[in-house]
């Protein structure tokens, strides 16, 4: 199809490739190229493609019952209510159908909570490079300028402050006595891969109980396992007050969650928030098939043992780059920051290597493998990072022999 003569609105940058059909960690184009995955739908596929027992429960689910709406109880909903308060013990969880749902629903928690303290303009701290979706509201929390660009007014209700800067909280705080709460991701994702030092995480915790704010964790590209444990926040040991999920919840099956505790767990009262497809039993069926699956084949430990040497294997073969300024990770969420602009790499790993990347912030390579990768996928996932930095890559029809050919052997 030329792309001139598509009915698609221009919202994306797409490369010129469809996959038809995927397992594991390999996608294959229409041609029958084979592929690697080392973006897994961007932090969805985490448990890899067409995976059996998915698969299964979908096709079982489907044939009994997709949709009641929630203005009857849903059991499936209620059984990952439970799970995934068990998990990260919370107490009450709503659901949704994306990232940005499961954000604008702990927006709309924090500005109750702020309402509730008599604060009739509440305002939420949120971070430099962060991103927490392209709604509306969430997109005004969103601190991306170019994203932002065209879209004014965006919401007031927003202070933005630098990631990983606990002086800078201090300072809003003491001036402003509106602040009701703080949106934070654990590891900024889209913003280039930066995380969260664990010693700010433990003092924001603090701020946040001496002004009585809501402390509000965005997990939708760091949680369900990916760094290495189950929540990107564990690392530091605190307990967020709310906690957003999305993405590899639902392994490509499309399901949000704000989950609450304590006095955030009661904000809402009937008919407050709401949502038709959310909490549907097909989607939290399939989550909690993923929760089975991650929990059994322990998947946060995967990601942190193969995270480690994903990072050490690009920091040995990268080391002498010319143009590589850091390269950050933890657990199965990577960046390799560049020196300039490097978004063409994006096409050309997938021409010349085979190799499915993304780049974020213009100039770091994100790398977020599925959680099911064995070793020999990971050093692959390196060899093939490796040689799409070298100047030898360039050669394209010569290294797209080679990678068809070692692809056989993985
Ligand atoms: N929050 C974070 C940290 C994300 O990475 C994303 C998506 O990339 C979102 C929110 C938005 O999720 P969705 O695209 O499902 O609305």
């Amino acid at each position: 199809m030329k792309y001139a003569t598509s009915h698609l609105m221009r919202a994306y940058a797409r490369q010129p490739v469809s996959f038809v059909r995927g397992n594991g960690v390999h996608l294959w184009d229409k041609k029958g190229v084979e592929y690697l995955d080392a973006i897994a739908g961007v932090g969805v596929t985490s448990l890899g493609h067409a995976h059996p027992e998915i698969t299964a429960v979908i096709a079982e689910q489907a044939g009994m019952l997709l949709h009641t709406s929630n203005v009857f109880r849903v059991d499936w909903q209620e059984r990952l209510g439970e799970r995934l308060c068990k998990l990260t013990d919370m107490q009450k969880a709503f659901f949704c159908n994306s990232g940005a749902e499961a954000n604008e629903t702990a927006i709309k928690l924090a500005r109750l909570h702020g309402h509730r303290k008599q604060i009739t303009e509440p305002k939420i701290l949120v971070m430099e490079n962060g991103f927490h979706g392209r709604t509306i509201a969430t997109l005004s929390a969103t601190g991306n300028p170019a994203k932002q660009h065209g879209f004014g007014p965006l919401l007031s209700g927003f202070l933005r402050v630098p990631y990983n800067d606990i002086n800078a909280v201090r300072q809003e705080a003491a001036l402003d006595p509106n602040i009701v709460a703080v949106l934070i991701e654990s590891v900024q994702g889209e913003g280039g891969i930066r995380i969260a030092n664990a010693d700010y995480l433990r003092k924001l915790r603090e701020l946040c109980d001496q002004y009585n704010w809501l402390l509000i964790l965005d997990e939708i590209q760091a949680g369900m396992g990916r760094t290495g444990t189950w929540f990107g926040y564990q690392h530091a040991g605190i307990m967020p007050d709310v906690v957003t999920l999305a993405k590899a919840l639902g392994n490509g099956f499309p399901i949000g969650a704000c989950l609450a505790r304590g006095l955030a767990a009661d904000l809402f009262t009937p008919g407050q928030h709401g949502s038709t497809f959310g909490g549907n039993p097909l989607a939290c069926r399939v989550a909690c098939t993923v929760l089975d699956i991650m929990a059994r084949d322990n998947a946060p430990e995967r990601a942190a043992a193969l995270g480690s040497r994903l990072l050490a294997g690009l920091q040995q073969a990268l080391i002498d780059h010319p143009d590589v300024v850091v390269i950050r990770g933890q657990g199965l969420m990577v960046g390799i920051e560049m020196n300039r602009p490097c978004k063409e790499l994006v096409a050309r790993a997938l021409e010349e290597q085979r190799l499915l990347i993304t780049v974020t912030r213009e100039t770091t390579i994100r790398l977020l493998p599925p959680l099911i990768c064995d070793e020999r996928q990971i050093d692959e996932i390196v060899r093939r990072v490796t040689r799409l930095l070298s100047p030898i890559s360039t050669d394209s029809a010569a290294a797209t022999n080679t990678v068809a050919q070692q692809a056989q052997a993985i």
